[in-house]
């Protein structure tokens, strides 16, 4: 996504999309995997959907033991910025090439069991505003200090506070703000921080979208041992919190689902840009495949509770269905 212009933008990412296909291997290897995952993963969801219930008739039947119910979180999507006049066709391959929309900018904020998690982390280096035109800007640890993220009476959330940071791909609007949060612990794809730190910057083309300095930025984390890789798919990394791979919006791209009060919510990130993606059965028009990417979204539909839990990367409609906090904030309920 290092253009001049949103349309140039589009355009290096198309080529990106169409050129940079790592090996046959790979891709077979992921579609592979993708199918292989698949009935675990249902398995994984209904495991977690009924664990609570579970727990507890197994203790109806049994000696007295501790229940372990999934906690239960709290999940808010936050606007951080906008960027007018996007191109849709760069979200979604046939949309009329003359449609435009002011996407939104999103980061999200995962709250409970000790944890105040981040979904993504924006972008804040200065290089990006000289490259796009952008709107109604904060940077994403203001972000998690916007009103109605915590009870009434409480403090604001803080950059300190944020325990962790999942970052679902390398690309400059979800990673670049990883090192804003002094101390949490940041989640990655393993393939995907292997990839865009190696082999990725072998060629021109494979690495559309990805920043140097959200590079080094991931490896000085990691030097500082503040990285934890995410090996592969359906992975829990906290009780009720789990990272999925996307069908390859990036080389590993993952999504979060959360365990909540309303069931499971599903973080899509950009492995589904719009609702349209959902709606209409698309693939998002940036993936190295397709046929993982529409498999991924179809994956997401048996993973939430309801189709309406599945949270798209850009779509500014999430801001209008999902009860509003406070002026950038909803929450997912
Ligand atoms: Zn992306």
């Amino acid at each position: 996504m290092i253009a001049k212009s949103i349309v140039a933008l589009f355009f290096t990412l198309a080529l990106f999309t169409i050129a940079q296909s790592p090996s046959a291997n790979h891709v077979n290897a992921s579609v592979n995997s993708a199918t292989a995952f698949s009935s675990t993963t249902a398995l994984s969801a209904t495991v977690a959907r009924n664990f609570g219930r579970a727990a507890q008739a197994k203790n109806t039947t049994a000696a007295p033991m501790a229940t372990v119910a999934a906690p239960v979180y709290e999940v808010f999507a936050i606007r951080y910025a906008s960027i007018p006049d996007f191109p849709v066709n760069a979200l979604i391959g046939d949309a009329d090439p003359g449609r435009k929309l002011s996407i939104a900018m999103a980061v999200w904020l995962i709250r409970g069991n000790g944890h105040n998690i981040m979904v993504d982390s924006g972008f804040y280096r200065p290089q990006f505003f000289k490259q796009f035109k952008v709107e109604s800007f904060i940077k994403a640890s203001e972000a998690v200090g916007q009103p109605g993220i915590m009870p009434a009476g409480q403090a604001a959330l803080t950059p300190e506070d944020i325990t962790d940071v999942v970052i679902t791909h390398m690309h400059w609007d979800h990673a670049d703000g990883m090192d804003l949060f002094p101390k949490a612990r940041v989640w990655l794809q393993k393939d995907e921080y292997t990839y865009y730190t190696g082999e990725a910057w072998q060629s021109p083309r494979t690495h559309g979208g990805i920043e140097p300095d959200d590079v080094l930025a991931a490896v000085k984390l990691n030097l500082a041992s503040r990285v934890t890789l995410v090996n592969g798919d359906a992975q829990e990394i906290f009780p009720g919190i789990m990272c999925y791979i996307g069908g390859m919006h990036t080389f590993q791209s993952q999504y979060v689902g959360v365990n909540t009060k309303a069931g499971t919510v599903i973080l899509a990130s950009d492995n589904m840009y719009l609702y349209e993606n959902l709606e209409k059965h698309v693939p998002i028009a940036q993936t190295l495949d397709a046929a993982s990417n529409l498999r991924a979204q179809d994956r997401m539909k048996q993973l939430a509770a309801s189709p309406r839990l599945i949270v798209p990367g850009h779509d500014p409609a999430v801001f209008e269905k999902f009860p509003r906090v406070s002026e950038r904030v909803v929450r997912i309920e």
